[in-house]
């Protein structure tokens, strides 16, 4: 069924969905929007900080030697004048004369017309910062600028001699940021693609020049382990682009791909940065960047090997990965219709882990006491309200991968039935074990 779909046409329903749902929304509805901005609603911030935490864990805690850092949005503005943002972090935007609207030249589908209107009146391509500008203190003219950062990586570079001091850490070593990032993108969409304010999850990785091309590879293999082994995407859904184009310090460059309804699209970039950002912050702060090595006895810049993905681009190929729609027998459970709309997210970032649904009202007595201890342990959701086939179909459509039923029996018999929103089986697990029966589905 899937696959029969046209791109668009399941895109519009994965975002209705998600609106449905409360997933993710327009920021500012009610004013009619804002452009590049999205909400998280209360089932889209838990997956969201599931990923989070999924990274977190799988790049910082489970390492020795990655250490976790959480810089401010704003920063000195010399730091953007060092990374070369200020004078070059630009896309070239053309001018629709006719409706007005502005486009990225390498986005126009055909060279010279209006994608809005069709007009064949475009300006000329010119240069457009991406930095996002505000002030900082009340005097609001140029010597107050400040940028809201366009990456997280910046502050990690600058930050390098204090995490290393504080952490004991010597190279090779990594320190990773989870934070903000903003960009006056000229032409946001694809729903969270490409917004204006997103979330970057990034690890800049020191080490010896000599040994960053080994690190490369180690580091794009284990991303791509992250995806595969512990979100879960299929394989074939994702691909490794390389750069055929390569910044004059790197040694290489890849971005990892996943398939979304309109094609193919970055979620991250793993990028050799050479010893570029090091040595340029020591020429703008004028501070020693360069690491000394005891056993070489030498000083030099470290070589930096970055992993940079954006958590909105991955929660939204998460949900496009897992969006579907099936002809499960749902008459069985009661319902008449035929179709199901299923997410079929993996336990681990599902916003709902295992949901109770007592099959009467007059059964809460016993369900109450359940979600209460189920909740300790799991993310648990607790509904009474509708006819049970109703029930299990708002569990699925939100990716709820368990449901646990509260019945008559369970008086009597100690048990209750554990539906799997995936194989669609029910089984009967007595109270005593379903504690442990549940840990080995969701944390398997
Ligand atoms: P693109 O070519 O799509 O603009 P990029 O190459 O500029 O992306 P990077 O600067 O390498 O992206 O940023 C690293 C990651 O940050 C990307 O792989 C992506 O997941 C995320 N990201 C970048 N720009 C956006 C955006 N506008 N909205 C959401 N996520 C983004």
């Amino acid at each position: 069924m899937a696959e029969q779909d046209n791109g668009q046409d399941r895109m519009e329903k994965i975002v209705s969905l998600c609106k449905r749902r409360g997933l993710m929304f327009q920021s500012s509805e009610i004013y009619g929007g804002l452009n590049g901005f999205w909400d998280y609603g209360p089932a889209g911030v838990t997956l969201r900080r599931a990923v989070e935490q999924a990274w977190w864990t799988f790049m910082v805690e489970d390492r020795d030697n990655v250490e976790g850092l959480d810089s401010t949005i704003i920063c000195h503005p010399r730091v953007w004048k060092a990374s070369g943002h200020l004078d070059k972090f630009s896309d070239l935007m053309v001018d629709c004369v006719d409706c007005k609207r502005r486009f990225r030249e390498d986005q126009l589908e055909s060279p010279g017309v209006c994608p809005a209107c069709g007009s064949k009146k475009l300006t000329e391509p010119r240069e457009f910062n991406l930095m996002m500008k505000t002030f900082v203190g009340p005097v609001f003219d140029e010597e107050h600028v400040a940028w809201l950062r366009a990456e997280t990586c910046q502050p990690i570079f600058v930050d390098f001699n204090q995490v290393r001091i504080a952490a004991r850490q010597k190279l090779p070593f990594g320190i990773a940021q989870i934070g903000k990032a903003f960009r006056n993108e000229i032409n946001p969409r694809f729903f969270t693609f490409r917004s204006r304010e997103f979330v970057q999850m990034e690890m800049e990785f020191f080490c010896r020049d000599d040994e960053s091309m080994q690190w490369f590879d180690f580091w794009k293999d284990a991303r791509w382990e992250f995806y595969t082994k512990v979100l879960r995407i299929p394989e074939p859904r994702l691909k490794i682009h390389w750069h055929e184009k390569l910044a004059h310090y790197a040694k290489a460059a890849l971005d990892i791909e996943f398939e979304f309804p309109f094609g193919w699209g970055e979620i991250e970039g793993v990028h050799h940065r050479g010893t570029w950002d090091m040595s340029r912050h020591e020429e703008f702060s004028a501070q020693d960047m360069k690491y000394f090595d005891q056993e070489r006895n030498e000083r030099y810049y470290p070589t930096v090997v970055e992993t940079s993905c954006g958590l909105d681009r991955i929660c939204l190929a998460l949900l496009c990965n897992a969006y579907d729609e099936d002809m499960a027998d749902t008459k069985k459970e009661g319902k008449d219709e035929d179709v199901r709309v299923v997410l079929h997210l993996p336990p681990l970032v599902a916003p709902v882990q295992v949901a109770v649904l007592p099959l009467s009202k007059k059964l809460e007595e016993k369900a109450d006491p359940l979600f209460r201890a189920l909740r300790r342990r799991f993310r648990t959701a607790y509904d009474v309200t509708g006819s049970i086939g109703k029930r299990y179909r708002r569990q699925d459509e939100l990716g709820t991968p368990f449901c646990v039923t509260v019945d008559f029996d369970t008086l009597s018999d100690h048990a209750v039935t554990v539906r799997n929103r995936d194989a669609m089986t029910q089984e009967r697990v007595g109270l005593d074990r379903l504690e442990t029966y549940l840990d080995g589905l969701v944390h398997a």
